[in-house]
């Protein structure tokens, strides 16, 4: 069989957790808390199960979940989405982004195939769509420590063949959240021209320092053209459910169902009634910033007296660190050899950039418990 995905193998996330679990190592590589959601939230889904709610959901998601979404979004962003025609319920964030790629990208128009722009480093789900899908990726890269856009460089790449851009706000793997500037800078660039958006907003409750989440569905301009991502797992800790969501015009959102309804037709009942009772309360993910913002601290207090490097992350929970003042090793053989000696695993940098770099920096997932932290940061404050 000729692969159709010759660059791709196992993902940097299954690697490194699986030598973390041989090794005994703390485990702050793959994005996943270390901590389990709340009890009330395990209650409902029981109660669900039990009553019976056991058969397919909708194809968009039921009723309840798709309302409580729309509400919580008029509520944060004042921007209103109808939960009849703009609100789709997915298996996770990721199928979400494969199906809003695949209603977008075509392998050949007249000019050849599509192009999508990419910031890179990029999560690693994106290429892996685009190129299924026939498109082109067309690389814009940010840079260490700020990671901030070019725009101007942005408006070079731009072509006659450019028909997506992704974006990802609160940014994974760098923390760097989008700035108003960027929407308008983002607005400006694609005014006037056939192209459509994928904005990855799986991070939107996880904002640092009394930071705003910058949603691309704030900018009206932007709004009319952008599937907005999201995803319960990083809000509730839920990771191991796979439950997220698309916002987008009808349009837009009638192109995306006839490709959800093919890659899982419906999601997971049970779940999508215990989430619509539990979004009710705000608190519920409106805490997020100050649990995240002490862990963050936390981490960056245990290691600020040693020779890493780095600027607290904006949004998200990663942090990534400069070694370059330690040593002149890959980033890939360095989070191999610190889980082997110190037993902390962590990402390299370098794998979720498509061109070959040699920046010298690491992830951090600082989603975990307070004494798993201090440990780790104590660990590797010793190098
Ligand atoms: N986008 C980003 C930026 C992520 O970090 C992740 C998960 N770590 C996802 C998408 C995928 O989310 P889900 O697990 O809901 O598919
Ligand atoms: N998004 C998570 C991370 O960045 C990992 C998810 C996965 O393993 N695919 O670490």
């Amino acid at each position: 069989l000729v692969s159709k995905l010759p660059n791709v193998g196992t993902t940097i996330f299954t690697v490194m957790s699986k030598l973390a679990t041989e090794i005994g190592a703390i485990n702050l590589s793959q994005g996943f808390p270390g901590f389990d959601c709340s009890p009330e939230l395990v209650t409902l889904v029981e109660h669900y199960l039990r009553k019976g709610f056991n058969q397919y959901a909708p194809m968009t998601g039921v009723p309840a979940l798709r309302e409580a979404l729309a509400q919580k979004t008029t509520d944060l962003y004042n921007v209103s989405y109808d939960p009849e025609t703009e609100i789709t319920v997915t298996s996770g964030a990721t199928e979400a982004i494969f199906a809003a790629v695949t209603a977008v990208i075509r392998p050949g128009r007249d000019a050849g195939p599509d192009e999508v722009i990419v910031f890179e480093p990029a999560y690693d789900s994106y290429v892996p769509a685009i190129e299924l899908n026939g498109g082109v990726p067309v690389y814009v890269t940010l840079t260490p420590p700020d990671y901030t856009i070019d725009w101007d460089v942005v408006r070079e790449k731009i072509t006659d063949k450019t028909r997506l851009i992704l974006v990802n706000t609160p940014h994974n793997p760098t923390g760097r959240v989008w700035t108003t500037d960027d929407l308008n800078q983002l607005a400006s660039v694609v005014r006037d021209r056939d192209i459509w958006i994928v904005s990855d907003e799986v991070y939107e409750h996880i904002l640092l320092d009394g930071r705003q989440h910058n949603s691309l569905m704030t900018h009206p301009d932007l709004r009319e053209r952008t599937f907005i991502i999201g995803s319960f797992g990083k809000t509730f800790h839920i990771t191991g459910w796979k439950i997220g969501y698309c916002l987008a015009p009808a349009d837009l959102t009638t192109e995306f169902r006839k490709i959800h309804q093919y890659l899982t037709f419906s999601t997971v009942t049970p779940i999508q009634y215990a989430l619509a009772d539990y979004l009710k309360e705000p608190e519920r993910y409106l805490s997020l910033p100050v649990f995240y913002e002490r862990k963050r601290d936390l981490f960056l207090d245990g290691i600020r007296g040693s020779r890493f490097t780095f600027k607290p992350a904006e949004g998200s929970f990663f942090q990534t660190v400069s070694y370059a003042a330690i040593t002149d090793e890959p980033d890939y053989d360095l989070a191999i050899r610190l889980t082997k000696e110190i037993g902390v695993a962590s990402i390299p940098v370098s794998v979720f950039y498509n061109q070959k770099n040699d920046y010298k920096v690491l992830r951090f997932c600082f989603a975990k418990d307070d004494a798993i932290l201090q440990e780790a940061a104590e660990r590797l404050s010793r190098l």
